[in-house]
């Protein structure tokens, strides 16, 4: 069985194996959430497509450190153009509060909401602001190289000489003349020498209120620094992957990377990764368009384009449904799909304590688990791995209904298959046992069943059918079968 991983680099636009730089420490960088509103799908995304990532590599058996940034200085209103107000002062001024009361309150708020969508916490969750230090020790050494210059107290750096020797743009592969043909008339920008040089420190005004002392101002360090800062500071000069939204890779990464490039004069990410974006009913999800839907709405239910609520568990299959790299579209219909599908999924799986093994087997659990680890070592194939575990749930199903055999060798396969995937790689869980309300529910449900399977030896149908009528007005329906009542949640 191989375990290759393939992963596609936007930088190199092919699908290349997986090789770390220093084995077995692998590390990852990921660009976090700008904690000044309540966390989204556009948040749930990324932090679902590394979660993978980084359990994968786990399971792999490699050292994984895996550090997801939090931005809570320099996110400009207008990052195009790193122009207009910070979005995270913008907030607080708003909501009458401290800069760092909004950042507390909605990293807290990404937490838990990551947190019910099962993805794991990373290595180490550095902010911007508890980095200034080192990051103007970055701009100080790019200044002395000669890449950057100051005026009027901020300091951009010099893009068109650092294209004239490295080439800027190969991310995204954009050139410089077709940036700048793009590139609108903006307040502000006439200070710099050339309209697409961007600011790796900007002078506070004086409504500014968090700045920092500096050896150019008191200010702040722009939004693309703090990502070459603490991806340095905390995987080293080069590291392995680099991840974000595709929506990232211009301007943000294209400037990370010029930064690091000047700063080691090595080549700083071997592979970068993007996730593709998602959309609602088609549109690009914006508050503009009134289709904005955060995390908690879907969670409960509570927004007018939602026809019900969604779990954090069909959120996250619904994702995983799709490749990282293709768009994913959110509808009613889409949901309520996924919400089917990911319960088939788990009925599958609690059934198999319940199968028996024979003599022989005419199922093939080898392959099945083999075509489970290509999926994943191509480019992290979710969609086909999914297809992998329905295939699994087709044969618990056919072992329980007494159409197929199962030997002990290959039960133990395929019930070590069918949890590492699920549970462990894809980090789906049994929701009813997410918490212990969840599990004392299904207790007091299957003990209701044994009443009314008491009452039904009995020969007691009146009592028997108003157990199960009174559970069908709760939601909860209740199936016979040759192994007795099964019930699930409508
Ligand atoms: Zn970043």
């Amino acid at each position: 069985m191989t375990r290759d991983l393939f992963l596609y680099n936007t930088l190199t636009r092919t699908k290349e194996r997986f090789e770390p730089l220093n084995p077995p420490n692998v590390g990852l960088y990921v660009c976090g959430p700008t904690v000044y509103g309540d966390p989204h799908l556009g948040h749930a995304r990324p932090a679902v497509t590394f979660d993978i990532l980084f359990r994968y590599l786990r399971h792999l058996g490699y050292k994984v450190r895996y550090v997801r940034n939090i931005t809570d200085v320099g996110h400009l209103e207008d990052e195009m153009a790193g122009e207009g107000e910070d979005r995270i002062l913008k907030r607080a001024r708003i909501e009458q509060l401290e800069p760092m009361e909004v950042v507390q309150y909605y990293t807290n708020r990404y937490h838990t909401f990551m947190d019910m969508l099962g993805v794991l916490p990373p290595s180490i969750e550095p902010h911007a602001s508890g980095h200034i230090i080192e990051q103007q020790q970055l701009i100080r050494i790019i200044m002395d190289k000669g890449y950057a210059y100051e005026i009027n107290g901020s300091v951009y750096f010099n893009l068109k000489k650092y294209n004239d020797k490295f080439g800027y743009g190969i991310l995204s592969g954009r050139n410089l003349d077709d940036m700048l043909s793009n590139t609108r008339e903006l307040e502000g920008q006439d200070e710099k020498r050339f309209p697409l040089d961007f600011a790796l420190w900007k002078k506070a005004d004086p409504t500014h209120i968090m700045h920092w002392p500096s050896e150019w101002s008191e200010g702040f360090p722009g939004w693309h620094l703090e990502c070459s800062t603490m991806g340095m500071k905390y995987l080293g000069e080069q590291f392995d992957i680099h991840g974000g939204g595709m929506d990232l890779i211009f301007p943000h990464h294209e400037c990370e990377l010029a930064q690091s490039t000047v700063v080691t004069n090595k080549s700083y990410v071997r592979c970068w990764i993007h996730n593709n974006m998602i959309t609602i009913n088609g549109q690009k999800m914006s508050k503009s368009k009134n289709n904005f839907i955060t995390l908690e709405e879907f969670f409960t239910g509570n927004n007018d384009l939602l026809e019900k609520a969604y779990s954090p568990m069909t959120i996250r299959f619904y994702m995983l449904q799709a490749h990282y790299s293709s768009p994913v579209d959110f509808s009613n219909d889409a949901l309520k799909a996924a919400d089917q599908g990911l319960k088939r999924l788990m009925k599958g799986v609690s059934l198999l304590p319940r199968l028996e093994a024979s003599a022989t087997s005419t199922v093939d659990i080898k392959t099945l688990h083999e075509n489970a680890y290509t999926a994943l070592n191509d480019d992290l194939n979710c969609p086909v791995l999914l297809g992998s575990l329905f295939e699994g749930v087709k044969i618990i199903n056919s072992i329980k209904d007494g159409k197929e055999t199962i030997s002990v060798q290959d039960l133990e396969l395929l019930r070590t298959f069918m949890h590492t995937f699920t549970f462990d790689l894809m980090g789906l869980e049994q929701e009813e046992n997410k918490n212990a309300g969840g599990k004392i529910l299904n207790k007091v449900i299957e003990l209701l069943l044994q009443q009314r399977q008491e009452a039904k030896i009995r020969k007691d149908y009146a009592a028997s059918d108003n157990i199960r009528n009174q559970l069908v007005a709760l939601g909860i329906v209740v199936k016979d079968t040759q192994d007795g009542a099964e019930w699930e949640m409508e």
